[in-house]
């Protein structure tokens, strides 16, 4: 449930309510809006509890939430998440592009790529270091000394690093290096992962479950919320529909449902979603058009020898046209590249 502070409440006020609520054995999450402060009481059947306040002063009124996933709610907390990223600003009016390969291959080639997708205006990489395969015998990617070359590359670029972590135990080790934990597709639904990235201090991009719902999708960012970590970027990237024309079904439907039921950032990825490189640049229009706050793009040197997802990556040339019309067409939504 939320206590909705009264206006003029008082420091000392919303203080005696947040003891109440850990005295009854709730957590609690503070929204400090311009207006007024709201106290989320999180925990089961907290709405049930509403009494225990009624002695209290200072309160507005206690209004249950009504979606399962309290924290990731826009209930919750009516203004948008901005996630900052060391200066790198995800969830607000400028739309943030990252772009690098799918798997880093090497220091040569991985530097190339961020050069190149850093002067055409990326601020941050992408680069796998882990990757979840769906066959054991693919390219499983290059581990540590990945992220090492990841690291090297955002000291000479600037840009900052997003990599995925498949393992809770490794969530340590890809912290050390990376700005952003990403969890992919295959793994949303795996608590003990979530909950770790919740604790790493990192920011966290979740990617949606091939086969998830929206509301499943919610929860498990709410696993990450819960762990006390508010950065969370949410990342549709397609699902599973009877398509086989395409790798998966890029469902754009959920960035403006998103951006309603969740005060949480939302971007998109073309390039995981359609599976074909050609289809990356106008599904990626159609993401900003939908009010994306951000793309996460495969680029590679020479995507024909790429060791994995070759098909879906886009070579120089192409990044630099998709970079221009994103260019336009922020423009004529007068908005911005961040
Ligand atoms: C990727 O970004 O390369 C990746 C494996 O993503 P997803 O988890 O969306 O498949
Ligand atoms: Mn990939």
């Amino acid at each position: 449930m939320i206590i909705v502070m009264s206006h003029t409440a008082s420091e000392s006020e919303i203080a005696a309510v947040v003891d109440r609520v850990h005295e009854i054995g709730l957590k609690t999450e503070l929204s400090k809006g311009e207006e007024r402060t709201l106290v989320g009481v999180i925990g089961a059947n907290a709405y049930a509890y509403r009494e225990a306040f009624s002695h209290l002063r200072g309160i507005h009124e206690i209004i249950p939430i009504t979606k399962p996933f309290k924290l990731a709610s826009r209930e919750f907390r009516p203004t948008n998440t901005v996630v900052d990223v060391g200066g790198v600003r995800i969830g607000d009016d400028e739309v943030v592009i990252m772009a690098g390969p799918c798997s880093v291959e090497g220091e040569e080639m991985l530097l190339e790529t961020a050069r190149h997708v850093a002067r055409q205006g990326a601020r941050v990489l992408r680069g796998g270091a882990f990757k979840p395969r769906t066959s054991p015998y693919s390219f499983q990617g290059l581990g540590e000394s990945a992220l090492k070359m990841m690291a090297a590359a955002r000291d000479e670029t600037g840009l900052k690093v997003v990599t995925e972590v498949v393992s809770p135990s490794d969530v340590e080790l890809v912290a050390g290096y990376a700005d952003i934990l990403q969890l992919g597709t295959r793994n949303m639904q795996n608590y003990a992962l979530l909950q770790e990235a919740g604790r790493s201090g990192k920011p966290v991009l979740l990617k949606r479950g091939m086969s998830s719902t929206v509301e499943e999708w919610l929860l498990a960012a709410e696993y990450v919320l819960s762990q006390g970590n508010r950065d969370v970027i949410l990342c549709e990237r397609g699902i599973r529909t009877y398509e086989t024309a395409t790798r998966f079904t890029l469902d754009l439907n959920v960035v403006p449902l998103v951006r309603e039921l969740s005060h949480l950032p939302v971007i998109v990825d073309p390039s995981q979603a359609t599976g074909k490189w050609s289809l990356v640049r106008p599904m990626s229009l159609a993401a900003v058009a939908a009010g994306a706050h951000g793309l996460i793009i495969e680029v590679h040197p020479t995507p024909n020898q790429a060791l994995s997802d070759g098909a879906q990556s886009l070579d120089f040339a192409n990044f630099d046209k998709l970079m221009a019309d994103v260019r336009r067409l922020l423009g004529a939504m007068e908005k911005q590249l961040a």
